[in-house]
């Protein structure tokens, strides 16, 4: 991949991340939030094989993608290449909405410059173009269960057509599906048929799936675990269900699979959060509920220290603004993706 390139437009990009500044301020305090770069990982193993995105946490109230993905990038990869873009939409995690600047995946078809999701968006697309995939999976946890309502999408694989360009999307999914069902887990393969002209799902012409099918002939799925299913068994369904297309695409990892989900328990656990603020450049490190006193005209800014999921919100701010400014007390929120840890206070 053109890593350069990449990183190039990504800086440029950068600059269009909405920040809110006045040039006077009296009384007010300036705030400055950890960035939220665009994050990825590209694993590769001494073995040459297949090559596959993982994309988890387009929609934040999902959180089995992101922790599926999340435990991949742990692991070694032996044969194949494996990218994974673990929390794409970073700020709906930490709101725990499905959208925070409205739905992601409806942005693929195309997406205006102004839109708080811009540089996101844009980035996904870019690094599919650099990356180049054999194939694309995005981690979602849909509602209910698709085998007893096929109006609910929770606990299935979705593809956008049987066959596109000769890609045997329903073949592939199929021998994923029935890996699923030997294993204990009834996952069945829902077609939404997106470009068909009568369909009902003409609103998944614009997702991240069929954008990669249409615009790079890449295969790309979604894997859905259920929103009404605990975290634990929702997790185990996307790592089989990768283990799978791992198998599939020429792709081996260390530690196995089976070890990765016999010790989900401790996985999952989640990590405690710190902060540091630089109070007009003075270092405090923020472990737990605090008050904290500040001169009046402050600057204070934000980083957050030590886990990858971890994170700091202003409670009635838009969290959209990597830089603000404010004159009252603020209560902040500290953030393990979407579980909120503490909350400390600024006066
Ligand atoms: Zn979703």
């Amino acid at each position: 991949m053109n890593r350069r390139k990449f990183l190039k437009n990504s800086a440029i990009i950068t600059s269009l991340i909405p920040s809110l500044g006045f040039a006077k301020s009296t009384n007010r305090n300036h705030f400055i939030m950890p960035p939220k770069p665009f994050e990825y990982f590209i694993k590769e193993g001494k073995i040459k094989g297949g090559k596959i995105l993982i994309i988890g946490g387009i929609h934040g109230n999902e959180p089995g993608g992101y922790k599926a993905s999340d435990i991949l990038i742990n692991t070694e990869i032996k044969k194949g290449i494996v990218a994974i873009l673990p929390r794409s939409n970073p700020e709906s995690i930490f709101t725990f909405k499905r959208g925070y600047n409205g739905d992601m995946n409806r942005k693929f078809a195309s997406i205006s410059k102004k839109d708080a999701d811009y540089y996101k968006v844009n980035s996904i697309k870019n690094f599919i173009s650099d990356f180049k995939p054999d194939v694309i999976l995005s981690l979602h946890d849909g509602y209910g269960y698709y085998n007893k309502h096929n109006n609910q999408w929770g606990e299935s694989i979705v593809i956008d057509e049987k066959i596109y360009n000769n890609i045997p999307l329903f073949q592939t999914a199929s021998f994923v599906s029935n890996y699923l069902k030997k294993e204990g887990f009834n996952i069945p393969i829902h077609n939404t048929k997106t470009s068909e002209k009568n369909s009902h799902h003409k609103e998944q012409r614009m997702s991240l799936t069929y954008y990669a099918l249409t615009h790079h002939n890449i295969p790309a799925f979604c894997i859905e675990g259920s929103k009404q299913s605990s975290l634990k068994r929702t997790t185990t369904i996307h790592l089989l269900a990768i283990k799978k297309f791992f198998e599939l695409y020429n792709i081996e990892i260390n530690p196995s699979f089976e070890y990765l989900i016999s010790n989900l328990d401790k996985l999952l656990e989640p990590k405690k959060t710190k902060i540091i603020a630089y109070i007009n450049n003075n270092k405090k490190l923020i472990s737990k509920s605090e008050i904290i006193k500040v001169p009046k005209n402050s600057e204070i800014k934000f980083e957050v220290s030590n886990n990858r999921g971890g994170g700091v919100i202003p409670k009635h701010v838009n969290i959209n603004y990597h830089s603000f400014f404010y004159r009252y007390n603020l209560d902040f929120i500290v953030k393990n993706d979407n579980i909120s840890e503490y909350l400390f206070k600024i006066i």
